[in-house]
């Protein structure tokens, strides 16, 4: 397979170029891809036809091929997404008045096998490699013509898979996203969402540039955790609490912990009150996710006034939000991608 250009950093294309040629068209090049966002090698009309030509015998763009495409009533797009190897994945853009948030994949399918959501089901079939992670974000870019000037792009790697069980590719996608020659996104608009990889924790935190970091908590207690993500038998609730308090944290962060709601489960006041004393010595904040049902998942989405009320009890110690449902009718929300129609 020839190699493919989306996903090279400037010295990774000079390489991929070969001898013979001026510095500045391996940077003409990462300008077209990256910041011009071009769908196609020929569009790059600075270069000579001659190396237009000698460029495509060799590399590829590389950018994902779209699939199908599902709109939400609620302005949600969820794009299903060819990989070179024919594999999928999927990809979600929700638009909002002042902001757009496009939530992407970091591995095909998921290794961690949480008990509420649909893309364990599917188990892992491969780690992304940063074109394919960087490429979903040109690919929504360029289908809506959208901007990182105005800082009001949001990516969250909170789509299929585990980005802390993939972290390498997920930090060079990261460098490739903020650097202001290419794709220039702010890095404090970048959030990856973790089930809770405690070593994986503490490599991140020595990142130089990396995303924000969020941590699906979904219990109150070891033993209620470790039924619900069974992940946590391998790394514990103490010891991802103490990899938490040991983050280093920029100074405009703060650590997000995000809690599914299980009617009956782990929705109750009491468990609200320990997520409060579980938390309360972190610079934390709390994003509460109602259940978003799906076939074969047994959990049931407690009703709002539930939700409400555990929200009431968390926003006394620490910031609470709930997060909005974004296109449950398609499939797209939270814990349910699954590559289907
Ligand atoms: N593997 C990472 C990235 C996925 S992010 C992680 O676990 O954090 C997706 C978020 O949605 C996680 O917080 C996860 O706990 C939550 N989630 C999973 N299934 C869900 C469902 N059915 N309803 C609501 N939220 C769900």
């Amino acid at each position: 397979m020839p190699q493919t250009i989306v996903g090279l950093e400037l010295p990774d294309l000079q390489k991929a170029l070969g001898e013979g040629h001026p510095a500045y068209r391996a940077r003409q090049i990462y300008d077209a891809v990256y910041r011009q966002r071009v769908a196609d090698l020929v569009q790059i009309s600075t270069l000579p036809v001659n190396l237009r030509k000698e460029l495509t015998s060799k590399l590829t763009l590389g950018l994902p091929k779209l699939v199908a495409e599902y709109s939400s009533s609620d302005g949600t797009r969820r794009y299903l997404l060819g990989l070179e190897d024919q594999r999928t994945i999927e990809t979600v853009l929700m638009p909002e008045e002042r902001r757009d948030t496009i939530c992407i994949s970091s591995q095909v399918g998921c290794p961690v096998n949480c008990q509420f959501c649909l893309t364990a089901l599917l188990g892992l079939e491969r780690n992304l490699t940063p074109g394919e992670i960087v490429g979903q974000v040109l690919f929504v870019m360029r289908t809506h013509q959208l901007s990182a000037a105005s800082e009001q792009l949001n990516i969250v790697m909170m789509g299929m898979g585990e980005p802390l069980l993939n972290l390498a590719n997920v930090i060079k996608a990261t460098r490739l996203l903020v650097d202001r020659e290419g794709i220039g996104l702010a890095e404090r608009r970048i959030t990856l969402s973790t089930a809770g990889i405690v070593p994986k924790i503490e490599e991140l935190g020595r990142e130089p540039i990396r995303p924000k970091l969020a941590i699906s908590l979904n219990a109150s207690t070891e033993e209620q955790r470790r039924e619900l993500m069974p992940i946590t038998r391998k790394y514990s609730l103490k010891d991802l609490l103490a990899a938490a308090k040991a983050y280093p944290l920029r100074p405009w962060e703060k650590l997000t912990f995000e809690y599914v709601l299980l009617k009956d489960v782990n929705d109750t006041d009491a468990d609200a009150r320990r997520v409060v004393k579980l938390l309360a010595h972190l610079n934390a904040k709390v994003n509460l996710i109602a259940l978003n049902p799906g076939p074969g998942i047994t959990f049931e989405t407690p009703e709002p006034a539930r939700v409400h009320a555990f929200q009431g009890i968390v926003r006394r110690a620490m910031p609470c939000f709930v997060r909005k449902p974004r296109g449950r009718d398609i499939f797209a929300a939270c814990g349910q991608l699954k590559r289907e129609g």
